[in-house]
C-alpha cells in the first residue's frame, strides 16, 4: 500500500560525491574528506586533479521514488553540491522536483581562498538562484562562513541573519534552520554545532522570528542528530510557539513521532516528511528502546564501519517508522497525509494534484 496520497520526501540530496585520490596521498586525504567535499568539482567540469567530484545521482532517486511510490522531492544542495545540477534535474522533471538555493559559489570560492565569504556575496548570490524555477526555499543550512573557525555569539550572528530573513520575506519563501552537527565519519576539530549558534540551539529562532512573522521556517531533521535528542526539544519549543514553523520527521523513530503528535500546540500540521536521501549517514537498530537511552532506530556516521559507498535506504526505514506509530496510535490517514504531503503543499506553493485531498473544515462560527 502506498504510504499516503501525496507523497513528498521535503529533504533530498539527488547529488553525490566520488573521490579521485591517488593511492599515494590516499590516507591524507581521507582524513580530510570532509573539507574536501566542500570544494567538490562538478563531475562535466573536473579534470583528473580533481580531489572530489559531484554528479547527477537522480536515476536512482527515480528509482527509488517508483519502489516506494514516493511522487515528488525537495532537492538540497549540501557540502559540494550545486544549485546548477539541481536546476537540471527539475528541467528534466518539473512536476517530480522542486529545491532549495544555497549560495554554494560564494562558499566554494572562500574554501579556496579565492574570495572572502561575505554576508553581501551569499545574499546577491541566493537571490538569483531563487529567481529560478523551481526553487522554491532557502536551504540546507542557514548561510555562513565556511571558514569560520572560533565560537560565535548569537546576538552577532543573528545581525549576519536578518539579511537571509530579509531575502525569504521578500521571495515569500520558508527558510531552513540546522540544528545540530554530524558526528562525522573524521572525528575531531571544530564542527558547526560548536560554532554557530544556530546550529548549538534551535531556541535561538524564537527571537528572530518574532522580527519576522511572515518568514516560515522549518527545522531540518527536526533537530534529531544520532541519537543526540536534545535540540528536538527546544525546536518542538519553537513550534508550539509559532504556528508557521514546522519540524521534519523523516529521521525521527516512533517515540520521537509521538511527542509533538499528541502536543495540541504542534500536531500533524506543522510536521514534513523529509528524510536525507542521498546522504551520508545510516541506520542502526538497537533491540531495546530504554537501554542507555538509545532509541530502537536512528541515523548516525559510524566511524569504524567506515564510509557508505551504497545509497542508503532511507525511505524503507523511515516509512515502517511512522507505520509503527500510525498502528499503535490509531493515526487517521488524513493525519498522516499532511505529514507525507499536504503540509509540504501548503508551505511552499505546491499544486497538488486534486484540490480536497488534504483536511480542511468550513468555520461556521
Ligand atoms: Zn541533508
Amino acid at each position: 500500500m502506498k504510504a499516503g496520497r501525496f507523497v513528498v520526501d521535503t529533504h533530498v540530496h539527488a547529488q553525490r560525491h566520488a573521490v579521485q585520490f591517488q593511492s599515494t596521498d590516499e590516507e591524507e586525504k581521507y582524513s580530510r574528506l570532509g573539507e574536501l567535499m566542500h570544494t567538490a568539482v562538478p563531475a562535466d567540469e573536473a579534470d583528473d586533479d580533481a580531489d572530489v567530484i559531484v554528479y547527477d545521482n537522480s536515476d536512482r532517486l527515480l528509482y527509488d521514488m517508483d519502489v516506494y511510490d514516493v511522487d515528488m522531492c525537495m532537492l538540497l544542495p549540501a557540502f559540494g553540491m550545486n544549485n546548477e545540477i539541481n536546476r537540471q534535474i527539475i528541467e528534466k522533471h518539473p512536476d517530480k522536483f522542486v529545491a532549495c538555493g544555497y549560495p554554494v559559489q560564494t562558499k566554494k570560492k572562500a574554501l579556496r581562498g579565492e574570495e572572502d565569504w561575505t554576508v553581501e556575496a551569499a545574499v546577491a548570490e541566493l537571490d538569483e538562484v531563487l529567481s529560478w524555477n523551481g526553487f522554491v526555499g532557502i536551504g540546507e543550512f542557514l548561510p555562513h562562513d565556511p571558514n569560520l573557525n572560533e565560537r560565535m555569539t548569537w546576538k552577532e550572528r543573528k545581525k549576519q541573519l536578518r539579511p537571509f530573513f530579509d531575502l525569504a520575506a521578500e521571495h515569500d519563501m520558508p527558510i531552513r534552520w540546522h540544528p545540530g552537527a554530524a558526528s562525522g565519519y573524521q572525528g575531531g576539530g571544530l564542527r558547526e554545532q560548536d560554532k554557530l549558534p544556530d546550529f548549538r540551539d534551535p531556541y535561538n529562532a524564537a527571537d528572530i522570528l518574532a522580527e519576522y512573522p511572515d518568514v516560515s521556517l522549518v527545522f531540518e531533521h527536526g533537530g534529531i542528530q544520532g541519537h543526540w535528542k536534545y535540540n528536538v526539544e527546544r525546536a518542538c519549543m519553537v513550534a508550539a510557539q509559532y504556528d508557521n514553523v514546522y519540524l521534519e520527521v523523516g529521521l525521527w523513530w516512533k517515540d520521537i513521532l509521538r511527542r509533538p503528535m499528541n502536543d495540541p500546540n504542534i500536531g500533524p500540521e506543522q510536521l514534513l516528511w523529509g528524510t536525507d536521501w542521498g546522504a551520508s549517514a545510516v541506520a542502526n537498530g538497537h533491540d531495546s528502546e530504554n537501554e542507555l537511552d538509545f532509541p530502537s532506530m536512528r541515523w548516525e556516521q559510524y566511524q569504524d564501519r567506515g564510509i557508505p559507498a551504497h545509497v542508503a535506504d532511507y525511505w524503507g526505514t523511515s516509512l515502517r517508522e511512522l507505520d509503527k506509530l500510525a498502528r499503535e496510535d490509531n493515526i487517521p490517514q488524513d493525519e498522516l497525509n499532511l505529514v507525507l504531503g499536504g503540509n509540504f503543499c501548503d508551505l511552499y506553493d505546491i499544486e497538488p494534484p486534486h484540490t480536497r485531498l488534504f483536511p480542511d473544515y468550513i468555520d461556521r462560527n
